[in-house]
């Protein structure tokens, strides 16, 4: 199966939230109980991006990329980067998978590699 990580839609307006809020931005109308699942689109551009150095032992990398991606929907999300030599506006895709390992647990989250 698949993994997916999801948006919030206000039932109220619709609007589309990502990481999920209590009230919705657009109308402020509803309750966090008001809120439906979306899977986020995988495809988007890349915004911004760094380089992080001197990791956690648990990451078992020496360099880390990590992005702003503008989805294709509009929502804007942070993710790993598997891209050697990233570039501002590129096109990417994510996938959901293991960016962490804590002990026994795994913890996961959105790699971006180019479209
Ligand atoms: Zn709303």
């Amino acid at each position: 199966m698949e993994r997916q990580i999801h948006a919030y839609a206000c039932r109220r307006c619709g609007a589309l939230h990502y990481p999920f809020r209590m009230v919705c931005r657009e109308c402020g109308e509803n309750g966090p109980h008001e809120f439906d699942p979306v899977p986020l689109p995988k495809e988007g551009t890349l915004l911004t991006f760094t380089f992080v150095h001197n990791l956690p032992a648990e990451y078992e990398v020496a360099r880390l990329g990590l992005g702003v991606v503008e989805l294709s929907n509009g929502l804007r999300m942070l993710g790993q980067l598997d891209i050697a030599d990233p570039k501002l506006g590129m096109k990417v895709v994510g996938e959901v998978e293991v960016v962490r390992r804590e002990a026994y647990a795994r913890r996961y989250g959105m790699v971006f590699r180019a479209a």
